[in-house]
C-alpha cells in the first residue's frame, strides 16, 4: 500500500479528548489487515541498523512497538503508565498536549549501553517522547532514534527531539 493509501485509513475525530482537538484515531488502520502489515513493513524499512530492543508508549505505541518488533525478531520493552508495573521502577512526569501525565519503565529490562527505539503511534508535542528517551536513557540505554506512524509537524515534536539527540522519524505527516 502507499502512504497515501495508508493515511486514508486513519480516521479523524473532532472534539476528542477535547472540544477543539482533532483526534487522529489509528484503530480503523489497525482493524485493516493489509494496511496494519504494510504500516508495520513500512515501518521496519525506516529503523536504522545496531537496533539491540523496541520500546513502545503505553497503550497505542505497545501496538505498533511489539509488531515492530516482531516484524524484526527483537524484544519489547513496555514503557508504562503510572503504577502498573509489579516492580521497582524509574519513572518522569511530563505535559501533555492537553493534561499531564507520569511514565515508568523497570530498568532491569535494559541492557547497559543497549540501543534501543522509541516507538509511538504519534508525536505531537513531542513530551511523550522525550520523556520516555530520557527514561530510556536513565535506564543506561542508547536511545538516539524514535519512530512513529504520525507527526503532527505544526506541533514541533520532531524539532524538540531533535534538541535532545533523538532523531524522529514518522511515515506519515
Ligand atoms: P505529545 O506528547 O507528542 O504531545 O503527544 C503524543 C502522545 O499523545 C502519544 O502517546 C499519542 O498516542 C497521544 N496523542 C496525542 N494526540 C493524539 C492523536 O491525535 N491521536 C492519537 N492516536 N494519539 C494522540
Amino acid at each position: 500500500m502507499t502512504r497515501d493509501e495508508i493515511m486514508a485509513l486513519v480516521r479523524t475525530v473532532p472534539d476528542f479528548p477535547a472540544p477543539g482537538i482533532l483526534f487522529r484515531d489509528l484503530t480503523t488502520l489497525i482493524t485493516h489487515p493489509a494496511g496494519f502489515s504494510s504500516c508495520i513493513g513500512q515501518m521496519a524499512h525506516c529503523v536504522p541498523g545496531g537496533i539491540g530492543a523496541i520500546a513502545g508508549v503505553e497503550a497505542r505505541g505497545f501496538i505498533f512497538g511489539a509488531a515492530l518488533a516482531v516484524h524484526l525478531g527483537l524484544g519489547f520493552i513496555p514503557v508504562r503508565k503510572a503504577g502498573k508495573l509489579p516492580v521497582p521502577t524509574i519513572g518522569t512526569d511530563y505535559a501533555l498536549e492537553y493534561g499531564a501525565a507520569r511514565i515508568e519503565i523497570d530498568p532491569t529490562l535494559l541492557a547497559l549501553g543497549q540501543s534501543v527505539l522509541l516507538v509511538d503511534d504519534l508525536i505531537a508535542t513531542g513530551g511523550t517522547a522525550l520523556a520516555a528517551a530520557h527514561l530510556l536513557r536513565e535506564a543506561g540505554a542508547v536511545c538516539d532514534t524514535a519512530l512513529f506512524v504520525i507527526d503532527l509537524p505544526d506541533l514541533g515534536g520532531m524539532a524538540k527531539l531533535a534538541e535532545q539527540g533523538v532523531e524522529g522519524k514518522a511515515l506519515l505527516k
